[in-house]
């Protein structure tokens, strides 16, 4: 049962097999393995927990009631990074754009070979994939769904010699109404708030809304359980408390807060890594003005991929940009900036990802705050991001562009290929863009040595007996691919350990 602050009428106390502290990715997967196989399992979430009723597809009104701080949370940095997080039963998951990718067999070769994590073999993963993947559907679309924007993109791909491909989604008969990151109002994106937590709820799991983990309980170097408080979501004030006991905690707040939790109560962090190495995939958008009706918000919202620019830490997805946000990414003012919002039908967006070597820092948070980040894109990064851009500006000419919004404040405007061309020489700073990401990982990494690492390869903690870190933080580098199956996927195998080694707690 999901009960809410408005559900809660007294002090609660729990004694249970697992807590779970967030209903994301990492979280909700843990609650509903663990919980299915006959555990006594309760799950905590900060968020209140909405479903289609609530939807009503304006980004504003979605993003201030399931984003954390209203979509406005920030790495502080040279540039400073838009980092956005969902606070809501489902986590991130349930405003994010539901593209899946595995864990590409280099990224696990490359963390088993030289970042400590000897043991890691991607072939022992792929039942946990196939195991996800059949939990939230993940599907192919066809190609109406996918969008206007991906026919551009691959008509302009195929131009200059470049495979373009759909993208995979996790979603079950989705009509392509395109506001997955304001809440699906189809009830097709299979997020974890109606894939794995109905799930964990029907095998008996209690889930509560509406409330924070506070502190972990930890005697003689073993977890002992969780302290909370129920938060009023309109006034914010605090009211019941919950107490919980349990033999294992499974931390999944995101890779931002897990960090900023422990280091505030001065645990798990013998390493000295806890909060370190902080990977975001710094994100562009670059727009495109075309002849043709685009109606970009016709389809999903990332309907089209190209790896072909993997190998050098580039990947180009969709995106799709409602127009109240569109009409801040655009450059102009007056009569300028008039025209193309009159022109919004014939904009075309479409997504620059770098797999950063930029490593950013999690400290605790201060004035009430949960975490604080610091992270500044270096110059290595910053290239990758100008390439990443001139690729998509070159097929976006080729499709036909009238001309290209870089999203480049060295040059924001593109009016032909010889701007292109321009564009390609100029000197570049990691300021000169405005830099948004959506996947903080690698916070508290995870290693064979506790001397390096947070946590082990089953996510368990060297330090503390019983606890462990389920959620984005655990990965040593960036992915190169969006990641919420990989969090799932680990914690999918974290659940199998922990299900077997309860005996041990
Ligand atoms: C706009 C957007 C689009 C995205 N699109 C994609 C995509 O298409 N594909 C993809 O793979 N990834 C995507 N992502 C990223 C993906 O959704 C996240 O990487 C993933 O959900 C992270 O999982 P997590 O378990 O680490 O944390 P989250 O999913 O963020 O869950 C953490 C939860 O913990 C809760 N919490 C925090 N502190 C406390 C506390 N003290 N007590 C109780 N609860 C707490 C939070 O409120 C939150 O609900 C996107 C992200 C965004 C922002
Ligand atoms: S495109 Fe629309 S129907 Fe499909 S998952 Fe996104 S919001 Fe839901």
């Amino acid at each position: 049962m999901i009960q809410e602050y408005r559900d809660i009428s007294d002090h609660i106390i729990e004694d249970v097999d697992v807590c779970v502290i967030g209903t994301g990715a990492g979280g909700a997967v843990v609650a509903k393995e663990l919980a299915e196989k006959g555990l006594d399992v309760v799950a905590l979430e900060e968020g209140s927990h909405f479903t289609v009723k609530n939807f009503n597809q304006d980004p504003g009104d979605m993003m201030a009631m399931m984003y954390r701080d209203s979509g406005t949370t920030v790495a502080l940095g040279l540039p400073p990074a838009s980092i956005t997080l969902g606070k809501c039963i489902g986590g991130t998951t349930t405003v994010n754009s539901a593209t899946c990718f595995r864990t590409p067999q280099e990224i696990i070769e490359k963390w088993s070979s030289e970042y400590e994590c000897n043991g890691l073999v991607y072939q022992e993963l792929i039942p946990y994939f196939e195991r996800v993947e059949n939990e939230i559907n993940v599907t192919e679309l066809t190609q109406d769904v996918l969008g206007n924007i991906y026919q551009i993109i691959k008509r302009g791909a195929k131009e200059l010699g470049i495979d373009a491909k759909p993208l995979k989604h996790n979603v079950r008969n989705c009509e392509g109404a395109g506001v997955c990151q304001w809440g699906c109002i189809r009830k097709a994106k299979q997020s974890t708030d109606v894939s794995y937590i109905p799930k964990a709820d029907n095998y008996g799991a209690r889930i509560y809304a509406n409330c924070k983990a506070r502190k972990l309980v930890v005697e003689s170097g073993r977890v002992r359980g969780v302290e909370g408080v129920f938060i009023d979501p309109k006034t914010n004030k605090k009211r019941y408390r919950i107490s919980i006991t349990a033999k294992v905690v499974c931390l999944a707040m995101g890779a931002l807060i897990t960090p900023g939790f422990l280091l505030k109560q001065n645990l798990a962090n013998i390493s000295g890594m806890t909060g370190k190495g902080l990977t975001i995939h710094p994100c562009g958008r670059v727009v495109a003005e075309m002849e043709e009706d685009v109606l970009g918000h016709h389809g999903v919202s990332q309907g089209g991929q190209i790896d072909t620019f993997a190998d050098e830490g580039i990947m180009l997805e969709g995106i799709f940009i409602p127009p109240g946000v569109m009409a801040m990414a655009l450059p102009g003012v007056g009569e300028d900036h008039k025209y193309l919002a009159k022109h919004y039908n014939n904009l075309a967006a479409f997504g620059v990802m770098v797999s950063d070597t930029t490593r950013g820092r999690v400290f605790p948070g201060l004035l009430g705050y949960s975490y604080l980040a610091v992270y500044s894109m270096n110059q290595a990064d910053a290239e990758k991001m100008r390439k990443g851009i001139s690729h998509v500006a070159d097929i976006f000419f080729a499709a036909g562009a009238k001309r290209v919004f870089s999203g480049c404040y060295a040059m924001p405007v593109l009016n032909s290929r010889n701007d292109l061309n321009e564009f390609r020489k100029i000197k570049i700073k990691p300021w000169h863009f405005e830099v948004m990401a959506f996947h903080p990982l690698g916070t508290c990494r995870m290693g064979n040595n506790p001397m390096s690492s947070v946590v082990d390869l089953n996510l368990e903690s060297h330090e503390i007996k019983g606890l462990f870190v389920t959620d984005g933080s655990p990965f040593p580098t960036s992915l190169g691919v969006n990641p919420q199956v990989t969090i799932m996927t680990f914690a999918t195998r974290a659940a199998e350990y922990i299900n077997a080694n309860l005996h041990r707690y």
